[in-house]
């Protein structure tokens, strides 16, 4: 595959396998090829459950990542991955915001992919072993487990086994358990991306959108990133003309020398039902 981006080398800083789902898509999509770091324990900017809290946003901390991993390998383009967990906007149900950061040193610039969807990971208080079982039960082969007591936490759990031995090392013996249980005994998925599924198919999604915005370059100037984000509602009304709430454009704007474009939708009027005026 040709690309600007042929046989270029992008640097990742992670220790969550991230570089498997990443460098198969830079390969295929743009002829590039990735560098991996660990030299930096990634968990020192926040985690999941909780041990490090999370100071800078999704965002900064995707860019930070990125250019960590530049600095620690000396290339000037770099990759940072970071994901977050929210009540859905659609007013139910759990959602992951997946984000990957490239930026360009040289060049100072910097395009951020995304990927937003539902999420089926899990949290529950455990009142019992019964509770546990199922759990661990309904829980896919291939994703890891954490648990939460008061005597600490542990991630990267597999099977009933493992699980187990844990609560042994912590509890004893099944009567201090019962104890336990009627503490804070929370069992939920590792949201980790090398032991949670859902959250690589996820960074997926984001990385080819990340690909995709690549590719798209200012007309004016040639920075890459020139994507349509900025929304414009006011789409008429098919029966009466007023202005709705459905998006008539979206516009594209250069970070770099702030060139816009704006594309119109395809549908030039939107469906009465819609119209705050004849369906109020
Ligand atoms: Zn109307
Ligand atoms: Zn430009």
């Amino acid at each position: 595959m040709q690309s600007r981006f042929s046989n270029s080398q992008f640097a990742l800083l992670t220790r969550h396998g991230k570089e498997k789902i990443l460098a198969p898509l830079l390969e295929s999509q743009l002829g590039a090829s990735l560098l991996l770091t660990e030299n930096y324990d990634t968990d020192l900017l926040g985690t999941f459950s909780g041990e490090v809290e999370r100071k800078l946003s999704p965002l900064d901390c995707a860019l930070k990542k990125a250019q960590l991993a530049c600095e620690l390998t000396g290339l000037n383009l770099g990759l940072g991955s970071e994901g977050s967990f929210s009540p859905s906007h659609y007013g139910f149900g759990t959602a992951n915001h997946e984000l990957i950061a490239c930026i360009n040193r040289q060049a100072g610039w910097s395009v951020v992919g995304h990927y937003y969807g539902f999420s089926r990971v899990r949290r529950q208080p455990l009142n019992s072993m019964a509770e546990l079982y199922q759990f661990v039960e309904q829980t896919p082969a291939d994703q890891g487990l954490l648990l939460r007591s008061p005597a600490g936490v542990a991630k990267g759990l597999y099977g009933l086994d493992a699980i187990e031995t844990q609560l042994k090392d912590w509890f004893g013996n099944y009567a201090l358990l019962g104890s336990a249980f009627a503490q804070e005994l929370v069992i939920s998925d590792d949201l980790r991306a090398h032991h949670c599924p859902e959250r690589r198919e996820h960074i997926q999604k984001a990385m080819e959108n990340l690909i995709e915005r690549l590719q798209l370059a200012c007309p004016q100037c040639d920075t890459p990133g020139f994507w349509p984000d900025h929304a414009l509602p006011g789409l008429p009304c098919r029966a009466c003309g007023c202005p709705t709430h459905s998006i008539k454009a979206r516009t594209a704007r250069c970070g770099h020398c702030h060139f816009e474009q704006t594309y119109p939708v395809a549908e030039p009027e939107a469906d009465p039902s819609l119209c705050p005026h004849c369906n109020p």
